[in-house]
């Protein structure tokens, strides 16, 4: 298109005309082509510059700034995007149970939001998630109240924990292989020692705090005589390579459907409820295992009955494996393989009077402690 005032050189730029050659920018030309109202002077060419392009020193100086303060908010927002990425990312001195099975040459066999399991032929290594939070390696406890918490699939502890769980790794290695032990031919029969974690059981001593429980004549309070027990078979179960969750360990109240709900979160491979019963027949007596009741988890709880059973009833009466009724809340609540252990009646005098002697305690415990573990194994 040709340029009126220069016809011959719009083509090109005329000098002073302020044609464009681009096409969009030709619309500017009638009004900056000889448009110098001010006097504007004229370059050593005759070019005047234009109001429109050219800047006082205060418009530059302002653009400058606005230029900076726009650098500074792009780089704002640059930073903080870089912070919330940081804060969505996992801490560094956390690291998630696959990581760690990676670098210690071990499978994660099992993990859910509460627990997981590592192993490989010889070793196994369990991670509960908060609260109380804790490691076990091969049964034996490394790590309580730690920060462990899921997060997308897997679970992360903090990293300082691996040098630990190396360090008892290397132990359990030391250990000299576990002499399988001939089974005697009189009960209780005896079970081979086993060096890695063979299971998970949760153990609830019934009652305590303010609920007594039953109370034999002579005034022995079943939360303690129940507690005695389930502590001295949490003991000989981690002895045996069984990883133990207590419901409580020491002589405080809890609810019943937040004992089911600790054993619902650890989903370990049997809860064993203990208590002593009471009834009004002073001359009932023996020791009872109630199993939950018409449930996908009936048949292998009752195998476990069966093997207290065994167990007990080569030193005290049996009144053998039953289906629970609705009262035993922490059967119907929990979603695992369980039992209710009855050791035996408060309210009969002589049966009181062993539960009260240490030696009969601590013969129970044995008794348990063999019947869980030649299930867990079976
Ligand atoms: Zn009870």
């Amino acid at each position: 298109m040709a340029c009126r005032e220069h016809p011959s050189k719009c083509s090109t730029v005329a000098p002073g005309c302020g044609c464009s050659p681009v096409p969009w920018l030709r619309f500017l030309q009638p009004r900056l082509a000889n448009h110098n109202p001010r006097g504007y002077p004229a370059n050593s060419r005759g070019v005047t510059t234009p109001p429109s392009i050219r800047f006082s020193g205060s418009r530059f100086l302002t653009l400058f700034i606005l230029a900076l303060v726009a650098a500074g908010l792009l780089a704002g927002c640059g930073k903080s995007e870089l912070h919330r990425q940081a804060e969505a990312m996992p801490l560094q001195q956390d690291i998630s149970v696959h990581d760690l099975a990676a670098r210690l040459g071990l499978r994660v066999t099992k993990c859910n939001h509460s627990l997981a399991k590592l192993s490989n032929n010889s070793s196994t290594v369990t991670v509960f998630a908060q609260p109380g939070g804790c490691v076990y390696v091969n049964g034996e406890e490394i790590a309580t109240d730690a920060e462990i918490y899921p997060r997308g699939g897997t679970m992360m502890l903090p990293a300082g924990l691996e040098s630990e769980i190396r360090r008892a790794l290397r132990r359990a290695k030391a250990t000299p292989p576990a002499i399988p032990v001939k089974p005697k031919p009189a009960k209780p029969k005896s079970t081979p020692i086993a060096v890695a974690s063979i299971g998970v059981v949760v153990i609830d001593p019934g009652h305590g705090g303010k609920d007594s429980g039953a109370i034999s004549a002579a005034g022995h309070y079943e939360k303690a005589v129940v507690l005695d027990v389930a502590n001295a078979l949490a003991k000989l179960l981690r002895q045996r390579g069984v990883t133990v969750r207590m419901t409580r360990s020491s002589d405080v109240f809890i609810p019943l459907d937040d004992r089911a709900g600790l054993a619902n979160r650890v989903g370990p491979d049997l809860f064993v409820s203990i208590h002593a019963d009471a009834a009004r027949n002073r001359q009932a007596k023996g020791f009872t295992v109630y199993v939950p009741k018409r449930e996908a988890r009936a048949s292998r709880s009752h195998r476990a009955g069966e093997c207290v059973v065994r167990q007990l009833a080569s030193f005290a009466p049996s009144r053998g494996v039953r289906q629970h009724n609705k009262r035993l809340r922490v059967l119907e609540k929990t979603r695992c393989p369980a039992m209710l252990v009855e050791l035996g009646f408060m309210s009969n005098p002589a049966e009181a009077s062993l539960l009260n002697r240490r030696d009969y305690r601590d013969k129970l415990a044995a008794a348990l402690a063999e019947a869980i573990v030649s299930w867990l194994v079976d």
